[in-house]
């Protein structure tokens, strides 16, 4: 399960110029492209060669997104409990695991929430963290999330969710669970607001974090090549004891099915962003863009441009 989650990672071996000097050079996790680090960096770690959208941090997410400077967390100190006492015989506690998550990762949590702008809008950002224990949804994520929520709503401000998960944290049971109805009954409340809800889906958006917040927005926009869905395809296979079909559960897939309204390139993604709210907080396309302003490049279920595709329009509450 941890190789399924990592192996997104660039790789450095196995090329003379890349040993000879291995920070000068990353190699790209679909098509084994040797890439310029620095161009990879600029280019948000995609891809040159294939359009693969390498996974981000969150502080490269936060640049990405965000207008600078702008970005203030909210409840950096919420740390994870062990509510059920959780420790199989056998093998590492929960409690042992979050220790070694923590240091491997350098995180406290699989969650980030706060305030910022995005291209001049204030809006309240929560991110997922896969470096942390693969992202899943436990009692700190589901916190922040309900928190980021309630932040918009006292606020008045549109909330954007970067998802990234394995789904729901095992180690917490039920307490997991709940979390999932926890942050759907934010979202709704959001909604009773009146405030836009966008949701970013990331490599891999999986479990219960499928099944609740991430696929609740007014509207959902996925990443080039993420995979999304709820068990993943081994488990599928295991269970059903077929084949998944190719491309099944990717997020072009999920777009011609219908779970979400966007697949856009993460060059376009703060335009996209920027440009939905507004259309959201407006009610018109009509004063969604600037003067000048360039278009953001998305594709839609029709190949058009999202500013005329019927799933955005179908959003507006
Ligand atoms: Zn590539």
């Amino acid at each position: 399960m941890r190789n399924l989650f990592r192996r997104a990672l660039p790789l450095v071996t196995g090329d003379a110029a890349q040993e000879a000097a291995p920070d000068l050079w990353v190699r790209c996790g679909r098509c084994r492209e040797l890439l310029y680090t620095r161009e990879w960096e600029a280019a948000h770690r995609v891809c040159a060669k294939c359009g693969f959208h390498a996974r981000l941090s969150v502080a490269d997410r936060l640049a990405h997104l965000l207008d600078a400077g702008s970005w203030h967390e909210r409840d950096a100190n919420l740390r994870p409990s062990d509510p059920l006492g959780f420790a199989p015989p056998g093998r590492p506690s929960y409690v042992d695991k979050l220790a070694a998550e923590a240091r491997e990762s350098g995180q406290t949590e699989a969650a980030v929430y706060g305030h910022g702008t995005i291209d001049g809008i204030p809006v309240v950002l929560a991110i997922l963290d896969m470096a942390y224990f693969a992202g899943t949804l436990g009692a700190v994520v589901g916190e922040k999330v309900a928190r980021a929520f309630e932040l918009g709503i006292a606020e008045r401000c549109a909330v954007v969710v970067v998802s990234a998960s394995g789904g729901a944290r095992q180690q917490e049971g039920v307490v997991a669970l709940v979390q999932m109805a926890k942050a759907a009954a934010a979202v709704q409340a959001l909604a009773g607001a009146r405030l836009p809800y966008v949701s970013i889906l990331t490599d891999p958006t999986l479990g219960g974090v499928t099944a609740s917040f991430a696929t609740l927005g007014d509207c959902i926009l996925a990443e080039p090549g993420a995979v999304i869905g709820f068990a993943g395809p081994r488990i599928i296979e295991q269970t059903t004891g077929e084949k998944l079909p190719p491309g099944a559960q990717t997020a072009e897939f999920q777009l011609a099915h219908g779970m979400v309204d966007l697949v856009v390139a993460r060059r376009d993604q703060k335009a996209a962003v920027a440009r939905v709210i507004r259309l959201l907080l407006d009610g018109t396309a009509a004063t969604v863009v600037a003067p000048g302003a360039p278009e953001p490049a998305a594709t839609g279920t029709n190949g058009t441009s999202f500013a005329t595709s019927p799933t955005v329009a179908q959003v507006t509450r």
